[in-house]
């Protein structure tokens, strides 16, 4: 296997990764690109401020009580956009969130503070667990992901409020993949589009496919309510746009993270069994699993990401990177797949055996024993012809951000951690 010299992605990296010449990948590539100095990033937000103010003009015009929709989970990034939205730019958004049903306590007092703090109104779709159940189940033996609805949710739910109470302007955070796999570059001004939501993120899934399916036993129409986009007529009859934060500011989610905390009171993990990063996903109560199936599909996971990402900001070595890789990726069984395993009624057969085939062969290999061997793993790579040509000097070394932990009236068990949200 192939891994930038630079950060720590492989070549079988989803959805798509390009290597140079010299051996970088896309991802480092378009992130180096974005912090030259030769982004006008002050121009690029006079440009956000002049298509925002028209936004707002339009809104007093038509005498509507909101701006825009942001969409929000609560967390970090859901903070940050609400700052800049109201404080920077004084729009009056609504807040609209999906309700996934798996969710943590710290999460649910980050979405409250939210609230609160910013005093914006909520929308939130709350799916029940039965139905996230066989969601979760269908799609974990479709495509190996257990979160299909919370992207679904979250990228389509906003998209019906806003056609329903005729807000024509959604406004994301950032384009996850364009900064991390350098799908898109700066200048592309790449902004929300129902076929990016759909092949990237709900896995090439329309709901009408899923009722579709001749394998699908007992999801139904009413189970995927949140999930079906608006026509084309409604679409357009509003001229909806989603745009992204990301493309305008520099977007660096430490600093981001830093100021929310200080700011607003974000709070963060107190502890995480597959992550060194304590500030992302924190709503998720099934990330643990969620990575590791990751890792089990394309022997690499979201610490790859992580790491990659604080590489690229020069606050951690190439090495340093590999080291966290080694302690929080390789293997790691989280604790919470058996909470999981109970949740969606599975034995750990069954959900190693309903991801067999979406093992990628070019990472790992299976054994005569039927034991998978990974192949190679960055790890193998420190000392790759062309890595010192590659390197960037640190700026700051990274540290934990990690918060003291609140009081909370709807949760104060010690180990809450362990403790599945529904509502
Ligand atoms: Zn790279």
């Amino acid at each position: 296997m192939r891994y930038c010299l630079r950060c720590c992605y492989p070549e079988n990296c989803r959805p798509s990764i390009l290597f140079d010449e010299h051996g970088v990948c896309s991802g480092c590539r378009t992130f180096e690109q974005r912090r030259s100095e030769t982004v006008n990033w002050k121009e690029k937000q006079q440009e956000l401020a002049t298509l925002l103010e028209s936004y707002k003009e339009q809104a007093r015009k038509n005498n509507a009580p909101y701006d825009c929709i942001i969409p929000i989970s609560g967390g970090k990034d859901s903070h940050f956009q609400a700052h800049l939205i109201t404080q920077i730019y004084k729009m009056k958004p609504l807040f609209v969130a999906y309700n996934h049903a798996y969710n943590t306590a710290v999460g649910m007092r980050n979405l409250t503070n939210m609230v609160d703090k910013f005093g914006c109104d909520l929308i939130r779709y709350t799916t029940n667990p039965k139905t996230a159940r066989k969601i979760s189940r269908y799609m974990l033996k479709k495509v190996g992901d257990i979160t299909w609805h919370y992207h679904a949710g979250i990228m389509t739910f906003p998209i019906q409020i806003a056609v329903r109470y005729r807000i024509p302007l959604m406004i994301w955070g950032e384009h996850g993949e364009a900064l991390l796999h350098g799908m898109h570059n700066l200048e592309d001004k790449v902004e929300f589009t129902k076929k990016h939501r759909q092949e990237h993120l709900m896995r090439g899934f329309e709901p009408e496919d899923i009722l579709d399916d001749p394998q699908n036993k007992d999801i139904t129409r009413t189970d995927l309510a949140p999930f079906f986009y608006p026509s084309d007529d409604e679409i357009g009859s509003l001229n909806l746009r989603g745009i992204y934060l990301s493309n305008y500011y520099p977007w660096d989610e430490f600093e981001h993270t830093k100021m929310v905390i200080e700011k607003y009171g974000f709070e963060t993990f107190q502890d995480r069994q597959t992550s060194f990063n304590l500030y992302q996903k924190v709503d998720d109560f099934f990330q643990d699993t969620h990575n590791y199936l990751k890792y089990l599909k394309f022997g690499y996971g979201r610490v790859t990401d992580q790491a990659s990402t604080e590489i690229r900001n020069q606050r951690l070595t190439r090495e340093q990177g590999i080291e966290l890789i080694k302690k929080y990726e390789h293997l790691i069984r989280p604790k919470n797949l058996d909470i999981f395993l109970k949740f969606v009624e599975m034995t750990e057969k069954e959900f190693l055996d309903n991801i067999e085939h979406l093992r990628d062969k070019s990472a790992w290999q299976k054994k005569p024993n039927g034991e998978w061997e990974l192949l190679d793993w960055v790890g193998n790579h420190v000392f790759d012809k062309g890595i010192e040509d590659a390197r960037l000097q640190i700026k700051e070394k990274w540290y934990s951000l990690k918060t003291p932990k609140k009081d909370s009236a709807r949760n104060s068990s010690d180990n809450e951690d362990e403790e599945l949200i529904f509502l």
